[in-house]
């Protein structure tokens, strides 16, 4: 297979670099993969115990019985391939969930990668498009919030998400998001002393609402050059490419900057969400959610996030055709 570059690590720096005497830490066969953040060297067929133990002690400590049915949401990247995978493999009836953001060179392949994921698994899955259920493709979007895009991009698919699992039928939806991520966004938030979403930030969050799934996080314990190797060994072809609106966002900053400590100090990046995480319980988030004039979703306010952002973009592409 062909060497994957993703996110800045490729195959060829994370998998095959040790020399032929290198024994595994759990088998003594010959160790093939390092992960100096855990200490350990890996044979292949170890390593993908290692991977699936991790994912199985997340979900047991967050308590999710077997035959939870989840939906799970598929960018065709890495990540939520892995999760997809891992948790078929685990026993949990699952169905993938695909958002079109009408991206030219981005979402063609990332619809492709899902389809050729779910295909040969015989795993279902249902694709809906930005511009069928917001009414704006994302290049649309992104003439109005330039450099907002990134921010505005993950508030609407949260959004959509959450209408598109409840109407799926399902109550709790899976996204791929990993320890990197995760660490990150924790880094990102205590810098910014953004207390609530500290607060919020967790692996499972139940439901607030009866049309708001809950949320679950299965990778939250694994790092991206854990899910890229577990790619590889597992035949995965993700998605190469990435989306062209999210070069130099914030949350790069962070994780480059995680990056760094973990290179001068492996297991820091661990350390430092589960630390975070230790005894914390899922958060409750019951609020007082009020009901969208427009399009009955809950909301806080008069309309809901998806109809404020509607109303916005409407606005400015009706002052630019008014304009002489
Ligand atoms: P991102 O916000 O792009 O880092 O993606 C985080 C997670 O959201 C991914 O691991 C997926 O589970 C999910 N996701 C992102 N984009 C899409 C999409 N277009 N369709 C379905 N799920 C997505
Ligand atoms: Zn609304």
């Amino acid at each position: 297979m062909a060497a994957i570059d993703n996110g800045g690590y490729s195959m060829a720096k994370s998998y095959n670099i040790l020399p032929a005497n290198a024994k595994c830490s759990r088998c003594r066969g010959r160790a093939e993969i390092a992960l100096p953040s855990h200490h350990a060297r890996f044979c292949p067929d170890c390593f993908d115990t290692f991977f699936q133990n991790a994912v199985a002690r997340a979900l047991k400590k967050l308590k999710l019985p077997q035959d939870r049915e989840l939906m799970v949401a598929v960018s065709g990247g890495k990540d939520s391939l892995a999760t997809w995978d891992i948790l078929h493999r685990l026993g949990y009836p699952t169905k993938g969930l695909h958002l079109n953001l009408g991206i030219d060179q981005f979402s063609g392949p990332s619809r492709e990668a899902v389809e050729r994921f779910a295909q040969p698994r015989g795993l279902p899955w249902s694709e809906y498009s930005l511009q069928e259920e917001f009414g704006f493709s994302l290049p649309e979007v992104q003439t109005r919030f330039r450099r907002k895009i990134c921010s505005v991009c993950g508030r609407l698919k949260r959004q959509l998400f959450n209408k598109l699992t409840v109407k799926e039928g399902f109550d709790i939806l899976v996204t791929g998001h990993n320890l990197d991520d995760e660490a990150g966004r924790l880094l990102g938030n205590l810098v910014g002393n953004r207390q609530e979403f500290v607060h919020k930030q967790h692996p499972f969050l139940p439901s607030p609402h009866p049309l708001i799934p809950a949320k679950l996080k299965p990778l939250y314990r694994v790092e991206i050059k854990e899910i890229l190797i577990y790619c590889e060994l597992r035949g995965i072809e993700p998605a190469e490419a990435s989306c062209h609106f999210s070069k130099g966002a914030t949350s790069h900053s962070f994780k480059d900057a995680l990056d760094l400590l973990e290179q001068r100090m492996p297991g820091t990046k661990r350390s430092f969400l589960f630390s975070y995480l230790e005894g914390k319980t899922p958060p409750h988030s019951e609020g007082d959610f009020g009901t969208c004039a427009h399009c009955g979703q809950p909301a806080w306010y008069d309309i809901c996030g998806l109809c404020s952002l509607k109303r916005q973009i409407q606005d400015s592409r009706d002052r630019k055709e008014a304009a002489p």
